[in-house]
């Protein structure tokens, strides 16, 4: 046995969930806060949108959702499984390789119920201030509110565990002339169903998955379909295979009559921007007193992502990494945190986090990656490796790599959505059996 440690997680996402089996699987006491009315984070969808649709509004009532009703998976359902614990196809469930969002929430349900977390997690309770208590980091004050409640309850714990999701804060372009376009403009994280665009002419800003999915979702309902692209080299035009979607380099300008400009020399006169623009990383309850800072969407210091070396292993955060296995890289870090917090494993002293943090800080700055991008595991391949020797794990296996590469080709180069009815079983078990014999 090691040291049991009192520790708040905050958020019932796939982080948090993943947090407090780890944490208890390790004897640790472990209260998770949760704000909304059930478990699941982001993968429980909510048909609600915010009162302003670019939620840029401070005064607005946050929905902590970004999912669209026609959401699939844009991963197959094998890289979104637990280790031991496969996102297997069942009966009367959706037995697809990319499901549903709804499928996704009932795997997550059967977890919470298999490992019996549900009676650790309080629902309808936000966590409005994280902060430490005196000077000692190993003392931290989590105050809550329950409900609709006024009055603020005072926990103290030894740890946190900030699990609280990044696809809330968005990020939006600037666009030139903008301020008298005279068209209605959206963030992804307020889209929820194609009618809403029923015979519209909509501008898609934006080359991630959510402009890649929603411009195919959007495209059944709206007349045309324009994606601003700012990627270099992707192919202009019509898309084969789509009758009404376009893409084009980025928009140059607007104008008060309603035309977007492209930078391709083309323009339309549209009647929606919606911004596929990503999110930015933000956690209003926490204080730090500027000890962790998230500066041009980097949130830092963090060694490897998780611990702020000052204040290692008493806070720590799950599931900022983006653009990589994200459901392995929340079961490690989980795994990480429990059993640093019961001393099993130890962590470099501070100064040596520290040194090892500013030297990855360095290395990005001379290969040229903005500050923007430190969280991308697709320029760190070796992280979740990284993470599983720390752990005396095997590393992962390299059809897993395989897979995501294959998924991720397919948004990135939009080709045709339909890959994600055309790879079935047996299109993944050939991959499988080519990883295994390189
Ligand atoms: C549109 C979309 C599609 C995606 N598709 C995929 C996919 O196909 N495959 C994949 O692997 N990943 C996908 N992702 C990424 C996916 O969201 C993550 O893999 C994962 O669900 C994130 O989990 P999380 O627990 O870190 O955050 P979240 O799911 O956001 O959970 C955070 C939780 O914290 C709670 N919370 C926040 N603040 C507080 C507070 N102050 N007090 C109490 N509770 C709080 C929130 O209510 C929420 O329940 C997608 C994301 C989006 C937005």
């Amino acid at each position: 046995m090691g040291w049991v440690v009192r520790v708040a997680v905050i958020g019932s996402g796939v982080s948090g969930l993943c947090a407090a089996r780890e944490l208890q699987r390790e004897g640790h006491r472990v209260v998770v806060f949760e704000k909304r009315d059930r478990i699941g984070g982001t993968r429980a969808y909510d048909p609600r949108v915010e009162s302003d649709p670019l939620s840029i509004d401070p005064a607005r009532e946050i929905i902590h959702g970004s999912l669209y009703r026609n959401l699939r998976t844009n991963l197959p359902r094998q890289l979104m499984s637990f280790s031991d614990y496969p996102f297997l196809k069942r009966e009367g469930g959706d037995p697809r390789s990319f499901p549903g969002h709804e499928e996704v929430l009932r795997f997550l349900d059967r977890f919470v119920r298999d490992f019996g977390l549900a009676e650790l997690v309080r629902v309808d309770t936000e966590v409005v201030r994280v902060a430490r208590v005196g000077t000692r980091k190993d003392e931290w004050v989590v105050e809550s509110r329950t409900g609709r409640s006024d009055s603020v309850s005072r926990e103290v714990f030894e740890a946190v565990v900030v699990c609280s999701g990044n696809f809330v804060e968005p990020e939006i372009a600037a666009v030139e002339g903008i301020e008298k376009w005279p068209g209605y403009q959206i963030h992804s994280h307020n889209y929820r169903i194609p009618e809403q665009f029923r015979g519209q002419v909509v501008v898609i800003i934006g080359y991630g998955a959510s402009a890649f999915d929603i411009s195919r979702d959007i495209s059944s309902e709206a007349k045309e379909v324009h994606l601003a692209i700012r990627k270099p080299g992707v192919k202009l035009g019509r898309v084969e295979n789509h009758k009404n979607i376009w893409h084009h380099m980025m928009i140059e300008r607007v104008y008060e009559d309603g035309t977007v400009a492209f930078q391709d020399g083309f323009s339309v006169c549209a009647d929606t921007i919606l911004h596929c623009t990503g999110f930015k990383y933000h956690y209003p309850f926490l204080e730090t007193n500027g000890i962790v800072t998230v500066e041009e969407n980097r949130v830092g210091p963090l060694y490897n992502h998780v611990f702020p070396p000052s204040l290692a292993p008493w806070l720590s955060f799950i599931g900022i990494p983006i653009k990589g296995l994200l459901f392995d890289t929340m079961e490690l870090q989980s795994k990480w945190i429990a059993r640093v917090l019961s001393g099993k494993l130890m962590l470099p002293s501070e100064e040596e986090m520290m040194a090892s943090t500013e030297e990855f800080y360095k290395k990005m700055e001379e290969n040229g990656l903005p500050k923007r991008s430190t969280h991308f595991l697709l320029f760190q391949i070796g992280y979740q490796n990284w993470l599983c020797a720390q752990l005396g794990l095997p590393p992962i296996e390299e059809w897993k790599y395989k897979m995501y590469e294959e998924s991720l080709n397919n948004i990135y180069e939009m080709r045709d959505i339909r890959y994600k009815d055309q790879w079935d079983d047996a299109y993944w078990e050939g991959i499988i059996k080519d990883a295994k014999s390189i």
